[in-house]
């Protein structure tokens, strides 16, 4: 068989088509290694910063800026590691000037926008810082993080209204819930409106406050103590009542309240019935100590340490310890009344490490209640110690 020259023709143009590619292909790998450069000195820059050397990692970018000070990205990192060194000015200035340029895309720009945003935050201009979040979250762009970071600045600044929108924009976009946040803003409008004696408005806002989140303790607190100052004792005791089923671990917080209640109306029958109820439901420490006293004044000491002493031998714990005590003192005789405040003294001693408060997310203690975690800024996580 003989080619001839047309066939031969025919036969290597597909293998001159495919050597041609192969050099345009080599070619092109090599200009796209050239271009590479650039960002290689950015990865190395960053690795500086993961690293913890942002000295280093300025040397690197410096280096990138002068070769081509066009580089967003750069830019970007860089700003933000001013930023995150304190300084401030200088990482305004970066992205003030990203900014400036025409060149940027949308999503460039956006993202300067958000960093810049942050300067400001950190700056401490708040009303700028809000300016530029809104900006992003009207035009959807990194809505989430502008939500998050407005619903910071609202926070701080205590703008609960704008903080109880922001919120449930966030909740929206992100998909997560906020519900028990909300309600939270609302029962700090409502403390306002209590302590300026604005009782109507305060209720107004705690109901919507159960509406967003109908486990939130602290309307029903708040609520009950609006009755209550109004002597309402019958509706107080029933939203005290009520945190029963919200959050057991509070009831603490209110039991005295609720007796106190029954007290006022008169009630000691419904007084004994609902703690004796209550205790046999939940159990814990709170009521228990509450009840106790109630069986002090109703049947006598004897019958309060009979109940202290069987409640011990079930559930061994200090705070019971140290009631018995206190009973036992009242009717003590010269020496044995001085064993006993010794004892009591010790107890004391024991007694203040299960006491306060303590946020189940951080490990904050404190001696008083807090809704928003001064050690996390979480709300809802600090919990009364007693009951644990
Ligand atoms: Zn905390």
């Amino acid at each position: 068989m003989f080619f001839s020259a047309n066939d031969l023709l025919w036969l290597l143009l597909p293998l001159a088509a495919a050597s041609g590619w192969l050099v345009a292909r080599l070619e092109q790998k090599r200009r796209t290694r050239q271009s590479f450069d650039l960002p290689s000195a950015y990865f190395k820059g960053l690795n500086f910063l993961l690293n913890e050397q942002p000295d280093k990692a300025i040397e690197v970018f410096i280096r990138v800026l002068e070769v081509n000070s066009d580089t967003v990205e750069t830019h970007l990192a860089l700003g933000n590691l001013f930023r995150r060194r304190g300084e401030v000015e200088r990482a305004i200035r970066i992205h003030q000037n990203l900014i400036a340029r025409p060149t940027l895309d949308r999503e460039q720009r956006s993202l300067a926008l958000l960093e810049l945003g942050q300067d400001y935050l950190k700056a401490g201009l708040l009303d700028r810082a809000e300016n530029l979040f809104q900006e992003l979250a009207e035009i959807r762009a990194h809505s989430e993080q502008a939500l998050k970071l407005l619903l910071h600045i609202y926070q701080q600044e205590k703008e609960w209204e704008k903080a109880i929108t922001v919120a449930r924009k966030l909740a929206r976009v992100s998909g997560r819930d906020m519900n028990s946040m909300i309600a939270h803003f609302y029962c700090e409008l409502a403390e306002l409106d209590y302590t300026h004696h604005n009782h109507a408005s305060a209720r107004e806002r705690l109901k919507l406050a159960l509406v967003a989140d109908d486990k939130c303790v602290r309307a029903s607190m708040l609520l009950g103590d609006i009755d209550a100052r109004e002597g309402n004792y019958r509706e107080a005791i029933g939203h005290w009542q009520r945190i029963e089923q919200q959050d057991i671990h509070y009831i603490g917080e209110v039991a005295e309240r609720i007796a106190e209640g029954f007290r006022r109306m008169d009630n000691d029958q419904g007084l004994y019935d609902y703690f004796r109820v209550s205790l046999r439901r939940h159990g814990g420490v709170s009521l228990a100590l509450t009840f106790a006293d109630i069986i002090n004044s109703r049947e006598g000491a004897e019958a309060a340490e009979k109940f202290i002493v069987e409640w011990l031998r079930r559930a061994p714990n200090v705070h019971g310890l140290h009631k018995l005590l206190e009973i036992n003192l009242v009717k003590a005789k010269d020496s044995a009344r001085n064993d006993l405040l010794m004892l009591k003294g010790i107890i004391e001693e024991l007694r203040t490490q299960h006491l306060g408060y303590a946020c189940g997310e951080c490990g904050f203690k404190g001696k008083s209640l807090h809704w928003l975690c001064p050690g996390c800024n979480h709300w809802n996580t600090i919990k009364p110690v007693r009951e644990e």
